[in-house]
Order: C-alpha cells, then structure tokens, then sequence
C-alpha cells in the first residue's frame, strides 16, 4: 500500500502529517512527491482539492531538512524555497499548511501579501527564514526595500500560475524570476492547461516532468451538479429557498460582482441568514474576519466574488451555489473545486438565467458533461424581510442555514458595511501608484520602480 512513510519522507515531517490526520497521500502526492525528491522540475496538473499543496510543501521541506537549524540568527535562516501565489487568502493557507508540516523541524516558513502595512511583515522577515509564501506584487515591494534576499532560492513554486496568469501576474513574475538564482528547481501547478500555461511552463521549466491527476479542466467526480434555468429577477427568492431547504450547513455563493455580493448578503441578513460577503473591496482584516467566521459556522452563508474565494479551503463544505454562472467556463471549475474536497462529497448548484445560458454551453463543453437541469421548485416568490413585529415561521429545515445563535424573531446581525454606498477601494489607488520609496534613490533595481501592481480584476456590477 503507498504510504508517506514509504515516500522516503522524515520521521520529524511523518509525525506532522500523522498529527494532521492524513493517512495515505493522495494521487498527486504519490506522484509528485518522489519526482521532486529527486530534483526534476515539475508541470503539475491539479485541480484545486486534491492535495496539491502538501504534494510540493512536504518533499520541499524534505529536501530543505539538511538546512534546519536551531540557531537564532537569521544568518543561518535564509530565503531557499520561494512558493508564489495568487491571491492573499491563498497565500494564508499554504503557509499554514508548510507551518503545521514543519512544526517538528527547525525551519521556518513566512507569508507576505499586499493589502496591509508592509512595515509589520518586514521585522519578521528580518529574523529570516527559509520558506517564503508570497504573492508577486508584495514580493516586489520587499525586494525594493531589500527587506528580503533571493539569491539562495534553490525551489521555485509557483501555484495556481493559471490565475495568476489571469489576473496579470506575468510582468511581475518575470521580474522575480530574473533575481533568482538560474540554478533552481522549479514546480509549477496550475488547474487547467491552456496555452499561455504551456508557454509559461516552456520559458521557466527545464525537461520538466508532467502530471495530471485529472484530466485537464475536469470537475471533480464527488461534487453532484445541479442546474436552475431561472429568471433573473427570481434568483434571490430561490436562493433563499435552496438555502432553507437545504441539509447543507454551509453554502458559499458566488456572485460576478462585488456589489451583487453585497446586496445579496445585506438581503440574506434581513431574511435571518448569518450571511457575510467577502470581496477585492473590502479589507484584509474584513476579509479575513468573514472567513475565519465562515470556518468556525458562525457565518453559514459566505457569498464570495471569483477573486475573493480564490484558494478558499474550507474543510467540508457541503455545497456550492452559482448565484450568476462564470462568463469564464474555467472559473466554473474553480468555483466547484471549493466543494467535494479531499474525497468528501459536495453539491454544486448553478443558477442560470436566459442570459446566461451561452456561458452554460461553454462550460458543459470545457467539462466535457452535460449538467443536470433541475425544475424549478413551486414557490418562488421573496419573502418579505422579516421585522422585529412579523417574525418568519420558523421550520424544521430552516434551521441549519441560519444564523446559529440568534434566534429567529431578533433583528438580525447588522454589518454597517453593508449600508455604505459604494466607493473605490482606497487599496485600488494605492495600487495604481508606482512603488518609489520616498528619499530613496531609483538606482538599483530600476525595472521595478516601473512596476504598476495587477489589479485583480473583480467588477463592480
Ligand atoms: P489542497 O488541494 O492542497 O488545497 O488540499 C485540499 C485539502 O485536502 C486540504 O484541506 C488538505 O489539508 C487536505 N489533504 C491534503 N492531503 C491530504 C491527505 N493525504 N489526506 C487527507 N487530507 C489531505
């Protein structure tokens, strides 16, 4: 039987993985893990879900065990393994995952990211470490204050590349690339295969070694699809309505804009649900206050824009709802893979509307499989939002989605946030500047001083 331990992995690296629960590696981990061990660069074909993370954390560390050291000065702590991602949450969860695989070892792992102050992550970069999880625009601005060193990076990874293609990475990335050492491992993981992917992988991996563990672009085979052609003005009663009939304790909905997820998480909190939105305009601290919420059950509905949930690991979620279907067919894909994680099971429901249903052809197409339609149920109509004076009828199956501790007839849980008219992000335009330390001479790495961060493109409605 394949088990880690025959995977040539350390006692110290083994006893995490017992203490984290896992067993028996999953398909890319028994592929990948022996291939990296032995130094080839690798063009892994993932999807979202599969234990992609561990499959390049744990034979990284593996290989960095010889440079562990109990030693405090950051001169015996220094940058080896560089793993890029897309997104900020991305970037919280993978190192929280190389920090629990390392927690017997000596080495040290970090996560930078853009949307906070940077002054409180350069300190601890500082103390040095080995493991550095960023994403590309951050990265750069460190790099610009010289608050972190690469020139001892021996692996590369660069994870879900396909996004941070689509969100326009490329500039930035080529940049960082150019400050590495040449002599390198690279491991690049990406859930589809398209031809950007394929020029990607030709300019920065050497004979690299390719694995699928499902085929490209193909949804996983544990989350059952569901469709609603649905008119749009009907979705909000609908989903409300799958919401309450669902067994499901907690849904992730996902809108094409962040004002969408707004609205329908403000309305889901006047009809009782303890909703919450999470989105490119909201801070990283709200951010990551909805989803750790999410993750406790303390929010039970997360309604998420593509950006925002990108990443999102939220151990066995039941169910997926597509509130507006993705114009992109991939971001289906994606969107789906939050769900039936790690061999568990998950329902995936897609609303759809007339509009809507040239993006349902592509998808169908891209998956390779018809979609189940769905009839719509017997009643679709709003409910008014309930008021202290006219509380909802409370059924058996409400309960599940709604809010787990206030009770039914209370005023619901009120983010002011959410009463806010819109405004531009004050995250966007600081991002739109370019990055020149004041009083500091644009002298050294001047490519950089040109850089203007990627907007990770979400629109407003
Ligand atoms: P990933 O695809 O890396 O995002 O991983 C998806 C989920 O699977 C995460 O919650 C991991 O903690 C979990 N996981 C990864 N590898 C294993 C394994 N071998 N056994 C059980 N769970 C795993």
């Amino acid at each position: 039987m394949n088990t880690f331990a025959n995977l040539n992995l350390a006692p110290e690296i083994l006893r995490a993985l017992t203490e984290s629960g896992y067993t028996i590696p999953t398909p890319i981990q028994a592929q990948a893990i022996p291939m990296v061990l032995e130094g080839c660069d690798l063009m892994a074909g993932a999807q979202t879900g599969t234990g992609k993370t561990a499959a390049f954390a744990l034979p990284l560390l593996q290989k960095l065990l010889p440079h562990a050291s109990s030693s405090s000065s950051p001169a015996r702590h220094v940058v080896r393994a560089l793993i890029l991602v897309p997104t900020r949450e991305l970037a919280v969860q993978v190192e929280a995952s190389v920090k629990a695989y390392a927690k017997h070892t000596h080495l040290r792992s970090l996560v930078v990211f853009g949307g906070v102050d940077i002054k409180t992550q350069t300190p601890h970069l500082r103390t040095g470490i080995e493991i550095l999880v960023a994403t590309p625009g951050r990265l750069l601005d460190h790099i610009e204050q010289k608050s972190v060193q690469l020139n001892n990076v021996q692996i590369l990874v660069l994870d879900e590349a396909d996004r941070m293609l689509d969100m326009g990475f490329m500039p930035d990335l080529k940049r960082i690339l150019a400050l590495l050492p040449r002599q390198r491992q690279n491991l690049m993981f990406s859930a589809t295969f398209s031809s950007e992917i394929k020029k990607l992988s030709s300019e920065f991996l050497v004979n690299p070694k390719l694995i699928e563990v499902a085929r490209s672009n193909a949804t996983s085979e544990n989350v059952t699809q569901q469709v609603y052609l649905v008119g749009h003005a009907d979705k909000h009663a609908l989903l409300a309505q799958l919401l309450r009939g669902s067994n499901a304790k907690q849904a992730l909905v996902f809108t094409k804009t962040k004002l969408a997820a707004s609205r329908i998480a403000r309305q889901l909190q006047r009809e009782g649900f303890a909703a919450d939105a999470i989105h490119g305009d909201k801070t990283q601290l709200e951010r990551m206050e909805a989803l750790e919420a999410f993750k406790q059950g303390k929010v039970t509905v997360l309604i998420a824009t593509d950006v925002a949930a990108r990443g999102l690991d939220i151990d066995q979620l039941p169910m997926v709802i597509n509130y507006e279907i993705p114009s992109a067919a991939e971001d289906y894909v994606h969107r789906i893979g939050r769900t039936g994680r790690a061999g568990a099971f998950g329902n995936a429901i897609s609303l759809v509307s007339p509009e809507e249903e040239k993006y349902l052809v592509e998808i169908e197409k891209l998956i390779k499989c018809q979609i189940q339609k769905v009839a719509l149920p017997v009643m679709v109509n709003t409910p008014p939002p309930r008021t202290e004076s006219r509380p909802a009828p409370r059924a058996e199956h409400h309960v599940h989605l709604r809010a787990a501790h206030a009770p039914q007839a209370k005023r619901p849980v009120h983010d002011a946030w959410f009463n806010k008219p819109y405004e531009p992000s004050p995250g966007k335009l600081v991002e739109a500047v370019p990055v020149v330390p004041s009083g500091k001479p644009a002298g050294q790495i001047p490519a950089l001083f040109m850089r203007r961060k990627p907007v990770q493109t979400e629109p407003e409605d």
